[in-house]
């Protein structure tokens, strides 16, 4: 009896695995389809300034986030296909398309709006593209192909990918010869803490959401956040609070000496039609 349900058991589990790995599958073909079709798109989220005299600076940058028009299931989020892109070997085509699409638009801005423009695009990358070899050859190409200034690329890497990883390490400081600037992603999500901060070449820390969403209601969460600004301060780092959603956590990262800020009490990620209004109707720093 005992035998006979484990067995079955068994039969679940496998049927449950096969169906899994066939959904993988049809989610590969899929986003091979999507490349080549140009199904993928990128929004931009705007990153504010969040100035000493408690004024707020609306052109400090956006952030690129890529999506996916897929033809029946609609918009799909990156969380619902980045790691199968990572997996299948994908993720190079994706983030290069991202790279290369975020620096164009980027230009497009500068030359349409000139001192107006967003001063700062950042594009997340991932463990998998940072492994390939000569992919820092590729970024540099696409600098050179689209005039993009180095210096106001920001490239982001999550906090569980950098630490401990002396190849990752060795890449990003290749990146930083190129010029472009570096963030640690998530900060406060991962292994890593503040003591092996000044082991990585980022000029910036971005403090995750999960921390922000509870800084005006956790004193725990608030002490974390003015920790880590004093921290990344003495390594001459700047702080970005991340997932803003409230006036009152705008306050509270503002109150804490936070340099930046990112979240849907600012702004969701736009498309750059939607993104050209934004910073129109934000023109000048606001109260
Ligand atoms: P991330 O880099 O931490 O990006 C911030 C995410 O938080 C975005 O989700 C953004 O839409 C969301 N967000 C921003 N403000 C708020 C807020 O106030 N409240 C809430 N609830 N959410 C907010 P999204 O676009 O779904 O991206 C999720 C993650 O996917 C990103 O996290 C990033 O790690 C990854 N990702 C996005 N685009 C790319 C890409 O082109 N390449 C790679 N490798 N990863 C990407
Ligand atoms: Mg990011
Ligand atoms: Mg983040
Ligand atoms: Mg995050």
């Amino acid at each position: 009896e005992a035998k006979r349900a484990g067995g079955a058991r068994h039969l679940v589990f496998e049927t449950a695995m096969r169906e899994r790995a066939a959904r993988r599958a049809d989610i590969e073909a899929e986003l091979r389809l999507a490349i080549e079709q140009e199904q993928l798109f990128v929004v931009y989220q705007p990153v504010v300034g969040l100035l000493s005299d408690g004024r707020t600076d609306h052109g400090a940058g956006v952030e690129a986030l890529v999506r996916w028009r897929h033809p029946t299931r609609g918009i799909v989020p990156p969380v619902d296909f980045i790691t199968v892109a990572e997996e299948c070997g994908l993720i190079g085509p994706v983030g290069d398309f991202v790279l290369e699409r975020s620096c164009r638009d980027f230009m497009d801005w500068q030359a349409r709006l000139g001192p107006a423009a967003p001063r700062l695009v950042a594009v997340n990358l991932s463990r998998a593209q940072l492994g390939q070899p000569g992919w820092v050859d590729t970024v540099h190409a696409i600098l050179c192909a689209t005039g993009m200034p180095p210096g106001q690329l920001q490239l982001e890497v999550t906090e569980s990918l950098a630490a401990q990883d002396l190849d990752i390490q060795q890449r990003l400081h290749e990146l930083k010869a190129l010029g472009v600037k570096l963030a640690l992603d998530d900060f406060g999500t991962g292994y890593s803490s503040l003591s092996s901060l000044h082991l990585l070449p980022v000029d910036t820390v971005k403090i995750d959401r999960s921390f922000v969403s509870q800084a005006d209601t956790s004193n725990h969460h608030r002490v974390l956040i003015e920790a880590t600004v004093k921290v990344a301060q003495s390594l001459g780092m700047l702080t970005v609070a991340e997932g803003i959603e409230t006036q009152s956590q705008a306050d509270v990262v503002r109150a804490q000496f936070c340099a930046k800020g990112q979240g849907y009490f600012y702004s969701r990620p736009l498309a750059p039609d939607a993104l050209l209004d934004w910073l129109a109707s934000h023109a000048a720093p606001t109260a």
